[in-house]
């Protein structure tokens, strides 16, 4: 069927084809025509693998985004495929056994949870030290971590259109409701937005909301119009659907309603942000990622992009400079290279801190002003965003130049602080003060923190 989408006074469109989503999980992984040619023994891998890391992949991003004759290299593939080395040797082994020998469902599945539970599921404590409460009761599905932002989770928006292997969040995907957090109560959420005037963001975060019907997201949404939202000047809204499937935004059922209400937000004088995350120039190498991009522009919406940095994916500064000049050629804002997570298969995907910090360095060099709006490399740690400012040698100690982009307590962000260089810390926790400190200067308050909400 073909679908003439047109958005008033805008930039005439072309026509695109509505495309029927199709997706696959671990369960139909002999479903997927295109990876029966890989060896037996790679499938077997990916089946093993799929059993305790959450696997999901639509045909799009198979058939459009991966390069087949770079496989198994290509970094799409590597993307959104199980590979053997995300799992530790001794993981592997303990599944690999299992499916071998035939276990029924249920023993695969208790020995997965217990996997993932060895897996840090919930880093930087999300779970203990996030949560809001509105009357006393504990709000699920929303984090208030910094002053003027608040994270909204929606129920309907905890999956994604494919999964990515680094992913994250990938606790909110295995089906265990311990590890999941969503909330479907959009009074809640107003509730409490509006007792507390110092929150001027939203981001509403998943998963991936775009995977929500329109109508939910108005529910959501529209509500903030009212006058005693006033103080809600921001509405983010992190999403990987220009990458995965970019047909929300132009030929999906209720793609014109989204589109109207970005305009509608934009237009009663909300600021709406797609925080869209990418990873890869190859995300953005089609003529309906464009065209989705285009779309959301015209509304009036910005976007800004983000991503981690991965080995296997993106270590890369080529890589990097090719994206962010792509973005910034289509009006996109690059806004973040965030260091992998300590969560989930960190080991296959981490990247040393310095490594990551040349990485950023080199990238930065061949683009422009505009390509340069980049912070980074960031981790997303416990006390904050803390960033890579740079190596130096001071006094003659080799350290690393950092500062919080993001603090739990406001008053510690743009303080520099100094690390001493290793080369092979991959994350905040093992680093160690510079200069003979025993302590970071945040340290003693994080701590004093973490108690009082543990
Ligand atoms: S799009 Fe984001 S939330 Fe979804 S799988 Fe990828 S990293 Fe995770």
């Amino acid at each position: 069927m073909n679908s003439v989408v047109t958005f008033p006074n805008r930039i005439p469109t072309v026509e695109f084809e509505e495309r029927r989503f199709q997706v696959y999980t671990d369960r139909q992984l002999d479903k997927i025509e295109v990876i029966q040619n890989l060896p037996e023994e790679t499938l077997f891998e990916m089946k093993v693998v799929a059993s305790v890391l959450p696997f999901r992949v639509n045909e799009y991003v198979i058939n459009e985004l991966i390069d087949w004759d770079k496989v198994p290299n290509d970094p799409l593939y590597q993307l959104v495929f199980p590979q053997k080395g995300m799992l530790k040797e001794e993981h592997f082994e303990r599944m690999a056994k299992l499916h071998r020998e035939g276990a029924d469902k249920k023993l695969i599945q208790s020995v997965a949870k217990e996997i993932r539970d060895e897996l840090n599921p919930h880093p930087a404590g999300q779970m203990e030290m996030n949560l809001p409460t509105l009357n006393g009761e504990p709000l699920e599905g929303l984090q208030h971590k910094y002053r003027e932002t608040v994270l909204f989770f929606p129920a309907q928006g905890q999956t994604c259109h494919s999964y990515c292997t680094f992913c994250f969040r990938w606790a909110q995907f295995v089906g265990d409701k311990d590890l999941k957090m969503a909330s479907t109560d959009a009074d809640k959420l107003h509730g409490y937005l509006a007792q507390h005037t110092e929150i001027s963001d939203l981001l509403m975060t998943g998963g991936d909301p775009m995977v929500m019907k329109t109508k939910h997201l108005v529910q959501y949404l529209e509500p903030l119009l009212q006058p005693e939202f006033d103080h809600i000047q921001t509405i983010r809204i992190g999403t990987k659907a220009l990458t995965f499937w970019p047909y929300r935004f132009v030929t999906d059922k209720d793609a014109d309603e989204l589109i109207e209400l970005f305009a509608k937000l934009v237009d009663a004088g909300k600021h709406v942000a797609l925080m869209a995350h990418y990873n890869h120039w190859q995300e953005i190498t089609t003529e309906i990622s464009e065209e989705a991009i285009r779309r959301i522009r015209a509304t009036g919406a910005e976007i800004r992009a983000q991503g981690p940095l991965i080995k296997h994916v993106n270590d890369d500064a080529d890589a990097w400079a090719k994206l962010w000049k792509k973005q910034v050629q289509l009006g996109i804002i690059p806004y973040y290279m965030f260091v992998e997570r300590d969560t989930g298969a960190k080991n296959y995907f981490e990247v040393p801190l310095a490594k990551a910090y040349e990485v950023y360095r080199e990238a930065m060099k061949q683009v422009s002003g505009l390509g340069r709006t980049a912070r980074g490399p960031s981790m997303s740690a416990g006390p904050g965003k803390v960033e890579i400012q740079g190596i130096a040698e001071i006094k003659g100690e080799k350290v690393f130049v950092l500062r919080f982009l993001q603090g739990r307590n406001p008053d510690w962000v743009q303080r520099p602080f100094f690390a001493k260089y290793s080369d092979t810390a991959t994350w905040l926790h093992e680093l160690e003060p510079a200069f003979g400190e025993e302590k970071f200067f945040f340290e003693d308050e994080y701590e004093k923190m973490r108690k009082g909400n543990g």
